[in-house]
């Protein structure tokens, strides 16, 4: 198996440092708000990696980080009148929820900053003994200068990041490159006691601190958006490496940005879904299978009908199960084998996702197998208990245990599904009556919508549904 390493820049062959075990970092979410459908590319794509892996017989140890102190949060905070936790916890809660029903599998552990404040004034505290961390008046710096390989992971030297970058300018450091591993308490602010005075911790050494206690001060897997590489994952390496000394990840996966009208999807262009609100009207296998179609690394464009159109595939898979459970309960043991091989295509599904977990290649090869059954079952023979048990097999390795894209039928009658799907009908005609100007049919959709709780949003990019 071969995966993309952001660190060397080329695909290398994967070698856990410790076989069976894997272990695997994913950079979470800031809870301040719902997560978006950008967010949400990366965390299923994690997902889809891991669940690979474990398809391939390792035994992974999945930890995602939740920042639940940050400036972010303080804000929102400040905004409602309420405490930075009461913010954290609300939307915590809210990405639990969104991402259970994104069929993204819980994590191992999901350390908060705020529960590891004494880890990260350890580490802090050792970057400063060694000289590489330094105090200005309560506020503690890495200094770039004092690790010979920053900059390593973007693949930028230092003078072109410091006239680049957009960096905070701040009279107190040394170099415009250096970066807050301890921030002062301001006032009204969360802030915790420390050798420096009371304070908080910055960001990326929160990363740093709780990905090696979790891991090890050597890992396998580390993994987030692009937008990570740099500064965060940059400075990651800086004060992990420059605190033990030893290698910090062996290998560095990069996710390629949810775009929207060609921008990265984010909270701070106001270009962005909440996954929240996507989950209303379209189910979570076809938005895996949106992102599934398109390489882990590559920019994905996002828009409402693309997902619309993914859902079409998804009836066919669930029409195709269907049809396979039907033949399954009629089929006796002795019945025939067709001329068919699967282990063909698990060959191929593996061949696929073992070169830098190449999905849209293993979706085709899930949808190949589809069609040949589908000619085979067109023969109108009836076949042996083996057969569709194969089938339902493969589907249930591949398909649903690796990509997460296969539905339940048992859910089929679930009102939430059919709501969703009924719920988008309405959009749609709502807006074709908008567009022949008949504005009186339109307003009607929208007003009965609303006695049922449910608010039409509408702006230039489309409609968009709230529950109430
Ligand atoms: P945040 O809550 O902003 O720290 O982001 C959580 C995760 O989502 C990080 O791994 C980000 O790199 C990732 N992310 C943010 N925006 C996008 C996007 N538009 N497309 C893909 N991943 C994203
Ligand atoms: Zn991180």
């Amino acid at each position: 198996m071969v995966i993309y390493n952001t660190l060397t820049k080329k695909k290398e062959e994967f070698k856990p440092l410790n076989p069976p075990h894997v272990g695997m970092y994913v950079c979470g979410p800031t809870v301040y708000d719902y997560f978006h459908i950008g967010n949400a590319r990366s965390f299923v794509m994690g997902d889809i990696i891991r669940r690979y892996l474990i398809y391939k017989g390792y035994d992974v140890k999945y930890v995602m980080n939740l920042t639940d102190i940050d400036d972010k949060i303080i804000k929102k905070a400040n905004e409602e009148g309420v405490p930075a936790s009461e913010i954290a916890e609300r939307y915590t809660k809210a990405f639990f929820e969104d991402i259970e029903k994104l069929k993204v599998k819980k994590a191992d552990v999901y350390p908060k900053a705020t529960e590891h404040i004494q880890e990260i004034q350890d580490l802090i505290k050792k970057l400063e003994e060694k000289g590489i961390a330094y105090d200005v008046n309560g506020e503690v710096f890495y200094d770039v200068l004092k690790f010979d390989e920053y900059g390593k992971l973007s693949g930028k030297k230092i003078d072109e990041l410091e006239s680049g970058a957009r960096i905070e300018i701040n009279d107190l450091k040394k170099n415009p490159l250096d970066f807050s591993l301890w921030k002062k308490a301001k006032p009204d602010e969360p802030k915790w006691e420390s050798p420096w005075g009371e304070g908080r911790p910055g960001w990326h050494v929160e990363c740093s601190a709780m990905s090696m206690k979790h891991l090890g001060e050597t890992f396998d897997i580390h993994a987030g958006g692009h937008d990570l590489i740099f500064p965060h994952h940059e400075n990651e390496i800086a004060q992990s490496e420059g605190a033990t000394g030893k290698e910090f990840v062996k290998y560095w996966i990069h996710f390629g940005f949810l775009n929207f009208k060609n921008e990265k999807m984010s909270k701070s262009l106001g270009n962005f879904f909440t996954t929240r609100d996507i989950l209303k009207t379209h189910s979570a296998e076809a938005i895996r299978l949106f992102f599934g179609q398109t390489h882990y690394a590559s920019p994905l464009s996002f828009s409402d009908e693309l997902l619309s159109n993914t859902e079409k595939a998804v009836s066919k898979i669930k029409n195709f199960l269907k049809t396979i459970e039907e033949n399954l309960q009629k089929a006796n043991e002795e019945g025939e084998y067709p001329e068919f091989d699967i282990r063909k295509y698990y060959q191929k599904f593996e061949q696929a996702m073992d070169d830098d977990f190449n999905t849209p290649q293993a979706i085709a090869v899930v949808f190949d197998l589809i069609r040949d059954v589908n000619k085979i079952l067109s023969s109108q023979k009836s076949f042996g208990v083996k057969f569709y048990n194969d089938v339902k097999t493969f589907l249930d390795k591949t398909a649903e245990g690796v990509l997460g894209i296969l539905p339940d039928l048992k859910q089929e009658k679930g009102s939430e599904d059919l709501s969703g799907k009924l719920l988008q009908i309405l959009v749609d005609v709502r807006l074709k009556a908008k567009q022949k100007k008949d504005f009186e049919l339109a307003d009607e959709i929208r007003d009965r919508l609303k006695e049922l709780d449910f608010i039409l949003l509408d702006s230039k990019d489309g409609t968009k549904v709230r529950k109430e």
